[in-house]
């Protein structure tokens, strides 16, 4: 699974994020259908492995939990197909209503404090993040803490882009009106913020130094089958851990190597999809500018536009 839920704090946090704390803790996050314990894994190691939550083996979901029934509709497919916006609003994991960026948590105590009435968790955010703690808000669509998940219900399931969403900065108040494509055949400028996508450019150079990554789109203006001028994103990761940076560098190299198998596979319509929120660079309209891992995310799939 890539999310759970805080014990402590009774959010739910993408396992990305975990490699934002300073310290996690291996049995304080929970499954928030049926409560069961999740374990973080390689939210720390510089593998291939994204971040992710894995129940104990011999450990399984509730009769009643919908984890399982969750996996199976995004491995389905069902929403390619048809609305299935019933399900969308009375599951938490599927498709996240707005996007809230948790402020690093400050380590105070750890699931062992559990029982200690005392002990509690702060974040530096406001309430809004501290939803979904009751039983009635298990049942309702969820706060997303990356923009991932929202980049994936957006592929995922095309006939529900009019469900509500909302990000802070962005005019807007569904997934249509949200997302933006990157213009195929020109530089535009875009006068309003939106998460703006393009697929990545297949051989272009991933090129990186301490501070900067910059990663090519296929987006823009191209002449004899070849990029011409193509938009861009640089990421200023001079901030980020070193742990941070190898992640979101093996994330676009791993899409860009999946993409290009698919290609051989002849499996065209599959591509690797570069999302994203950021600045567009004041002169050079091409360039875009994105200063937080959580507003950048590669996803393998296929658009569709019902
Ligand atoms: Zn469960």
């Amino acid at each position: 699974m890539d999310s759970a839920r805080d014990k402590l704090a009774k959010i739910i946090i993408e396992a990305e994020t975990l490699c934002e704390l300073d310290y996690v803790d291996l049995k304080g996050y929970e499954y928030w259908g049926c409560g069961i314990d999740m374990v973080p894994r390689s939210w720390k190691k510089e593998n291939k492995m994204r971040a992710n939550f894995a129940k104990h083996p011999n450990q399984s979901h509730a009769i009643n939990c919908d984890a399982d029934a969750e996996e199976k509709i995004v491995e389905h497919g069902i929403g390619k197909k048809q609305s299935i916006r019933s399900i969308l609003e009375n599951t938490p994991g599927l498709s996240p209503s707005s996007l809230a960026l948790i402020e690093k948590r400050e380590h105070i105590g750890t699931s062992s404090d559990l029982n200690n009435k005392t002990t509690r968790s702060f974040y530096n955010s406001d309430n809004k993040n501290k939803a979904l703690n009751t039983d009635v808000e298990k049942k309702s669509r969820r706060t997303a803490n990356t923009i991932r998940p929202i980049c994936r219900a957006f592929i995922n399931f095309p006939y529900d882009r009019n469900m509500s969403l909302s990000i802070p900065g962005i005019e807007g108040d569904n997934y249509i009106k949200i997302f933006k494509a990157l213009s195929k055949d020109k530089i535009e400028v875009y006068t309003k913020k939106k998460i703006f996508y393009s697929s990545l450019l297949l051989w272009g150079k991933i090129n990186y130094n301490d501070d900067l990554l910059t990663i090519p789109l296929t987006a823009g203006i191209w002449i004899n089958k070849k990029p011409d001028c193509t938009y861009k994103i640089k990421v200023d990761w001079s901030t980020w851990s070193k742990a941070k940076k190898t992640r979101l560098r093996n994330e676009i190299k791993l899409a860009q190597q999946d993409a290009r198998q698919l290609k051989k596979e002849k499996r065209n319509k599959d591509n690797a999809w570069i999302f994203f929120i950021g600045e567009q660079d004041k002169e050079n309209f091409d360039i875009f500018h994105v200063n937080d891992n959580r507003l950048i995310c590669a996803i393998i799939g296929r658009i569709i536009y019902p």
